[in-house]
């Protein structure tokens, strides 16, 4: 009764999100005025100012792959902004007089331009690998976003989990009860495996080398994974540590287009690791929070961290591995192996060789799909999609090109680094008849330790 009493009491204490609320109609602009000011800055403004409409952009995104929509050209989502900047937002129009009577947004107008930023573009980064002028248009639509997020328009399954992770400290609201009661039982379940009576699991361990933060969803339905983390690490010798304050990689305020909210999220991480003095952050498997904590939170607060930089857990399986801290048996699965790379991992977080080292270290069947690495298609469970039910066929759609990607591999297994592009994978093999088996790297490295 009293930690029912508490935990009230924390939620009600609890800060609120910025944005993700309607707006009246007669507010929306000036609204939305704040966040361009807030978001817009001079590369973006030159980004915007420099597409010469040469198409180059076109076969590099996979929503315009999948059925050859011109809308979905990446250079016509950014029209979609422009026409709005241009209409509501001019430098020199907006300060003429009358036009702050403008009134109410072109309904029509704002739809488009959800459609284009929410919908129709996972803010993969592929298409500015071939734009001669170095268009990003994630980059540009992650500014659409944080317009609409202002004025509540936003899909709603990245409004929930926000709320959540702000009231409760993780997007799944598990409190820290049920989170270290759920450790104690994996701790005893994998002391039974290894025949080890003195197992245990580190909680709140001061001075750890790695703080690892799993995603909370291994925490509460999918045990197997997080212990699969576990296990690595024990048998690597690691010295580390989880928290029970903070036990969440996931940060939809990302995908929000919400800096604040992601800062506010993300400063729970960085408070987990202070208090415990741990030397490192680990990440479990997770593209938007790897992206969010190794690039994005020191390029907000215009600082580096006083730690190294945060790793994901990859990183770590491929030190272990070279270090010979683990010995992995090879070819335990039948292959062929392929590696699909989260465009937040790879193509956006730099995260290239490592998860190449461990897969070739499991199999001598790995096979690449093409194009890999920085130039793979995004799955089409990313920008938050996979999070949001409404967008079932949607991400089916978008996701056909990586789907003629596995085929051409023939694989078997299909491994990758990132719960949303799992989930959005297999989504795929059961609507492609892919016939393939989708494993996280750190499943197939547990599961080939050699004891
Ligand atoms: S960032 Fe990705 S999804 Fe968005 S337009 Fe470019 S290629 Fe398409
Ligand atoms: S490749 Fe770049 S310059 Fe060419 S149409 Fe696309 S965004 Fe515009």
């Amino acid at each position: 009764m009293e930690q029912d009493d508490k935990q009230i009491e924390n939620k009600e204490s609890a800060p609120k999100p910025v944005g993700g609320q309607v707006v009246e109609p007669d507010t929306q602009l000036s609204v939305m005025r704040q966040a361009l000011k807030k978001n817009r800055n001079r590369q973006i403004q030159f980004m915007l100012n420099s597409c010469v409409n040469c198409g180059l952009c076109a076969e590099s995104c996979h929503y315009y792959c999948a059925d050859g929509n011109s809308e979905v050209i990446p250079a016509n989502k950014i029209k979609k902004l422009s026409r709005v900047l241009q209409k509501y937002f001019h430098p020199v129009k907006s300060r003429l007089p009358g036009f702050q009577e403008i009134g109410q947004p072109d309904e029509q107008m704002i739809s488009e331009l959800y459609r284009a930023a929410y919908e129709n573009c996972t803010m993969c980064g592929k298409c500015a690998l071939t734009c001669p002028m170095g268009i990003n248009t994630g980059e540009i639509l992650y500014l659409a976003r944080a317009m609409l997020c202002s004025i509540g328009r936003l899909p709603s399954g990245l409004v929930h989990p926000v709320e959540t992770a702000f009231e409760v400290g993780n997007y799944l609201g598990l409190s820290t009860e049920d989170f270290v009661e759920n450790i104690e039982w994996f701790a005893e379940e994998m002391g039974d495996e290894m025949e080890d009576e003195n197992f245990s699991i580190s909680v709140d361990k001061q001075n750890a080398e790695i703080l690892y933060i799993p995603h909370p969803l291994e925490a509460r339905d999918l045990p197997f994974l997080m212990m699969n983390a576990i296990k690595i690490l024990h048998c690597a010798g690691e010295n580390y540590t989880l928290s029970s304050y903070d036990f969440d990689t996931v940060n939809y305020a990302y995908y929000q287009g919400s800096k604040e909210n992601m800062m506010q999220i993300s400063q729970r991480v960085l408070d987990a690791r202070e208090k415990l003095q741990a030397k490192n952050i680990a990440l479990a498997p997770c593209g938007h929070g790897y992206r969010v904590l190794r690039w994005e939170v020191e390029k907000y607060q215009g600082k580096p961290f006083t730690f190294p930089p945060v790793l994901s857990i990859v990183e770590l399986i491929d030190r272990y591995n070279r270090q010979g801290r683990i010995k992995l048996e090879k070819d335990k699965f039948d292959g062929p192996i392929t590696y699909h790379d989260p465009c937040n991992i790879a193509r956006r977080g730099g995260v290239l060789q490592a998860p190449r080292n461990v897969i070739n270290a499991l199999t001598s069947n790995f096979v690449e799909m093409q194009p890999h690495g920085p130039r793979n298609y995004c799955c089409g469970g990313g920008g938050g999609l996979a999070s949001t039910g409404d967008f079932g066929q949607l991400r089916i759609k978008a996701g056909q090109k990586k789907a003629d990607q596995i085929r051409q591999t023939g694989a078997k297994i299909v491994a990758t680094n990132c719960f949303n592009c799992m989930t959005q994978i297999r989504d795929l093999s059961k609507a492609y008849d892919l016939g393939i088996e989708v494993k996280s790297i750190v499943e197939l490295t547990a599961e080939s330790l050699i004891l």
